[in-house]
């Protein structure tokens, strides 16, 4: 979204009619940021055979899929239906990269069933599939490296207590039952969380796989997760992806020369490629004062954007209708019956009943996480691609709200 000739705009449409033409709130995706995020990836690790798979649950829109594989990202899956979905984007099966954790085993067949690519992350998982499938497929591991790593303790996913992952400290059981029902192991993955700012994070577990990669003569790539940080406001920590492609870039050729034969270097990102594509924009309903806070009361809240309460995001706010009122300091909170802050204490252009805001950062983890709470619609989902707003999903209706009840007689 960029400030032209006094109007927010993405590619030259006026975010205000895109509001306007689809209702609000809504969802607007830009389509060129997030082509421009991937290209950004391919740039940094230009020098390793590199693959990019899509972690869909950031944004799990068809559409956005279809644009991702059109420029050449894969998809990290971590259920069967996104796995579904994807295939019903164009993907190929094995462009699938199939992660999912505390799943029942008949979901692991189904993926095999699929040709997805299989990555377990549970020994009981190994054994039940060295069973099944002994050589005749192929899997990869989701190991545990025990570093702390991420933004804060509820999306790090890769220390101690984590339920995420194999632990490095249990790899004699893995080889055990390696050994035992030659499974044939084609990728070792390590996925530490989210929000990872530190180049040496990424190299210091990079150590650790390659370690344990070479008891694993028939390896096709390593995967190295993502946590990948974007900025959500001005002066905040990212990582830097190109000093992370160099540094990384370089270990990895090292170490497949010394392992003998060329690998692939995986990276899985969500929030990188579609945060900051997206936007969530609301309708101010109320400006509300009272005698030690103004609030400004949207047509949204918890059931849409769930980030900021769930995990103490913060999301930059912009008054897009007012672009030149006295600066006040808001709350802005929902409509739903709950606390329910977007934004505590901003400092926005002055906000009247009527006009619109548009939330940043929300294209990760934004419709995805969304819910009927408070028997709401979810928002429409708008795309901007080639210069023109299209949109992608529709607004709920109240069948979608009674789809699934089976009403009996009382
Ligand atoms: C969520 C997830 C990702 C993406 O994390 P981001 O922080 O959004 O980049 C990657 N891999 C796996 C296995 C995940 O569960």
């Amino acid at each position: 979204m960029e400030l032209t000739e006094g109007k927010y705009q993405i590619q030259g449409i006026d975010v205000s009619a895109i509001a306007k033409e689809f209702g609000t709130p809504v969802y607007v995706y830009d389509g060129k940021k997030i082509v421009d995020q991937l290209q950004n990836l391919k740039n940094a690790f230009s020098e390793n055979p590199l693959k990019i798979k899509f972690a869909m649950k950031a944004l799990s829109n068809v559409s956005i899929l279809k644009l991702l594989k059109k420029f050449g990202a894969g998809v990290d899956a971590v259920s069967i239906q996104e796995a579904q979905l994807a295939i019903g984007a164009g993907f190929e099966n094995n462009e699938i990269q199939f992660t999912p954790n505390s799943v029942d085993f008949s979901e692991i067949v189904e993926g095999v069933e699929l040709g997805l690519t299989v990555n377990l992350d549970n020994l009981t998982m190994l054994e039940k599939f060295g069973k099944k499938f002994g050589s005749s497929y192929p899997c990869g591991l989701r190991l545990n490296p025990h570093i702390m790593a991420g933004g804060n303790y509820k999306i790090s996913t890769g220390h101690g207590n984590s339920k995420f992952g194999i632990s490095v400290f249990q790899l004699p059981d893995v080889m055990r039952l390696v050994e035992q029902y030659k499974i044939v192991v084609n990728g070792l993955h390590i996925h530490t969380g989210s929000e990872i700012t530190e180049t040496d994070v990424y190299l210091k577990m990079a150590e650790i796989l390659f370690g344990v990669a070479r008891d694993f003569p028939a390896l096709k790539f390593i995967d190295f997760g993502s946590g990948f940080k974007v900025a959500y406001k001005d002066g905040d920590h990212i990582t830097n992806i190109y000093d992370l492609g160099l540094r990384l870039g370089k270990n990895f050729k090292e170490f497949y020369h010394s392992y003998g034969k060329q690998l692939e270097l995986w990276i899985e990102p969500g929030k990188y490629l579609v945060s900051e594509a997206g936007y969530l924009v609301v309708n101010v309903n109320v400006v509300k004062a009272t005698p030690s806070v103004t609030f400004a009361g949207v047509d949204s809240g918890l059931n849409h954007l769930i980030r900021p309460m769930m995990y103490d995001a913060y999301h930059e706010i912009v008054n897009i209708s007012n672009l030149t009122g006295d600066q006040k300091i808001y709350t802005v909170v929902g409509n739903i019956c709950e606390t329910d802050t977007l934004g505590a204490d901003r400092k926005l252009n002055e906000v009247r009943e009527g006009d619109l805001l548009a939330i940043k950062n929300a294209g990760a983890y934004g419709y995805s996480m969304a819910s009927n709470y408070n028997s709401r619609f979810r928002p429409a989902e708008v795309l901007v691609w080639n210069g023109k707003a299209q949109l992608i999903r529709k607004r709920d209706t109240l069948d979608d709200l009674l789809r699934n009840q089976v009403v009996i007689e009382i």
